[in-house]
């Protein structure tokens, strides 16, 4: 893993998510195979495979001080092209602070992650007004989970994380893309845990290699993704759980 301390240039940007997305890294310990963000590579003239390097911000909360008063208010995604928590933000606390200052200023946040270490931040996402914290998790089935995210916690873990996140008064959501097999388990985990969820299918371009690897290739049919998507909405709606 090569890791570089970078001063970047801009750090709250226009996203097509969210008006405005926090990228406090660049690049993923988490490596997942499937993962669409490895496109940042053509940008950044990064070498080593996804997952072999990441680029720090040190000097990312420095910015948003300057650049939150310069723009205006809307919501904020954490992040859309790293993990904002990988394990590389146990000792940075980019992160941490990117929130703190959005926390100060009253501005929405999204978290998106797969990493228990945002319950570190517990006290900071209870302060922020308009704060959720959603997990990124793609299938029940923990055998499935280590194939395509073998760096990543486990399926329970991160549920219970969402229980616990919930159960602080936070608003939480869960993001299940890719849908991968066994996720038709996942609405009946998660009862009482979320507030809301988002589906999406899969990206193709960077998952396919992977699913031919483990014998996968009957699961990446339109009909299968369609087919989840009805069947997890309809989960979703018999709790309660908008999707
Ligand atoms: S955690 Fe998210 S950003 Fe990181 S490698 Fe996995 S899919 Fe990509």
């Amino acid at each position: 893993m090569i890791v570089r301390e970078v001063r970047a240039k801009t750090i709250l940007s226009k996203s097509k998510v969210f008006p405005y997305v926090i990228n406090p890294y660049v690049g993923c310990q988490h490596s997942c195979s499937y993962c669409y963000a490895r496109f940042m590579k053509r940008f950044t003239g990064h070498r080593e495979p996804w997952g072999q390097f990441v680029d720090v911000k040190i000097n990312a909360p420095d910015l948003l001080r300057t650049e939150i008063n310069r723009k205006k208010p809307g919501k904020v995604w954490v992040s859309g092209v790293c993990d904002p928590y990988q394990p590389l933000e146990a000792r940075y606390k980019l992160t941490r602070q990117c929130l703190e200052i959005l926390a100060q200023h009253n501005w929405p946040a999204a978290v998106q992650t797969k990493s228990l270490l945002v319950l570190r931040d517990m006290d900071i996402l209870k302060r922020g007004r308009k704060f959720e914290v959603g997990f990124s998790i793609a299938t029940a089935d923990d055998t499935v989970r280590k194939i395509f995210e073998p760096l990543a916690p486990s399926i329970d873990k991160r549920i219970n994380a969402l229980g616990e996140l919930h159960k602080a008064g936070i608003r939480t959501f869960i993001m299940i893309a890719p849908i991968l097999p066994g996720a038709e388990d996942l609405p009946k985990m998660l009862a009482g845990k979320i507030d809301y969820a988002i589906i999406d299918r899969m990206n193709y371009h960077y998952a396919d290699r992977v699913y031919r690897k483990y014998g996968l290739e009957d699961k990446m049919t339109d009909e299968f993704f369609n087919q989840m998507g009805k069947k997890l909405s309809s989960a979703f709606a018999k709790l309660g759980i908008s999707c």
